[in-house]
């Protein structure tokens, strides 16, 4: 593969190998060398049969764990050496995270979960940041809400305390793991506009894991994982494509063929 990084990518993931349980007689390959490529904004779905390592694939993206092997360049700069401290520095300055269940903490307010990743990162939360996030839970629908606790909010109010928290410190990249798996059908399509309006307004890049074809429908390119492998990575087109011979037009074709619908 091309290895010089240029100023559009985001993601360079060459020949990654993830196994569990290394050493012993448990130890198992769940990732079979995985090369990914992600440019900046971008809006990525990633679909796969449960343990086809979605979330390992995520995990090592969001650099919560550590590939066994290959190469992973991430805005720049090679990431596998680093070391714990490293890693932890960059995965404050470049990633915001997102997970089915929202994990705030529910003895702290809306906001207060919001700024959390600036006290984390910086051991203060600073007027700007208290700014900042108050302006992203406006953006997100919860302005009047910023002093409830979680317990208070439904669950797709919670979530979207979670993005707005993903988000406070302007991350070039959101990996989001299932972000609507737990929410009804209308939460989950609001959520998911949310994350289309923050990619459109603010350039986020987003790799989003989701099982509802009809979101993936949504994003802009498609990656399937099946058994650790890439299966498929293609660009989705959105909207309908004419059919020759016939003037009804078809929804998206990519997905509307697809052998995924039956893989849920
Ligand atoms: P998905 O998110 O696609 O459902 P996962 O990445 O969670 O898949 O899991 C992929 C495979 O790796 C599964 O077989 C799972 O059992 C295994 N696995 C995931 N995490 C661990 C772990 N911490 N230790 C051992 N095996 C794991
Ligand atoms: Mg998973």
């Amino acid at each position: 593969m091309n290895t010089e990084s240029t100023a559009s990518e985001l993601i360079a993931l060459d020949a990654v190998r993830k196994s569990y349980g290394v050493g012993r007689p448990s130890e198992a390959e769940v990732l079979h060398g995985i090369q990914l490529q992600v440019r900046r904004g971008e809006f990525i779905a990633l679909m796969g049969p449960s343990g086809s390592g979605k979330s390992t694939l995520l995990n090592i993206l969001g650099l919560l764990e550590r590939m066994t092997s290959g190469s992973y360049r991430l805005d720049g700069e090679a990431v596998q050496g680093l070391d714990d401290a490293a890693l932890t520095l960059r995965r404050r300055r470049t990633l915001g995270f997102v997970f089915q269940f929202h994990h705030l903490l529910p003895a702290f307010s809306a906001l207060e979960n919001v700024t959390l990743p600036a006290l984390m990162a910086e051991g203060r939360v600073s007027a700007a940041n208290n700014e900042h996030a108050r302006s992203l839970l406006d953006a997100v629908g919860l302005a009047q809400a910023m002093d409830k606790r979680p317990g208070e909010l439904s669950g797709g109010m919670q979530q979207r305390v979670a993005i707005a928290r993903a988000l406070v410190m302007n991350p070039p990249l959101v990996l989001a793991d299932e972000p609507t798996g737990n929410l009804d059908t209308a939460s989950s399509a609001e959520v998911f506009a949310l994350l289309r309006r923050i990619h459109a307004e603010r350039g986020t890049s987003f790799v989003v894991v989701t099982h509802d074809p009809r979101l993936a429908a949504r994003c802009d390119r498609l990656v399937e994982l099946i058994d650790g492998r890439i299966a498929r990575d293609e660009a989705i087109t959105s909207g309908v494509e004419p059919v020759p011979g016939d003037a009804t037009p078809v929804p998206n074709r990519a997905l509307a063929s697809h052998d995924l619908l039956s893989n849920q």
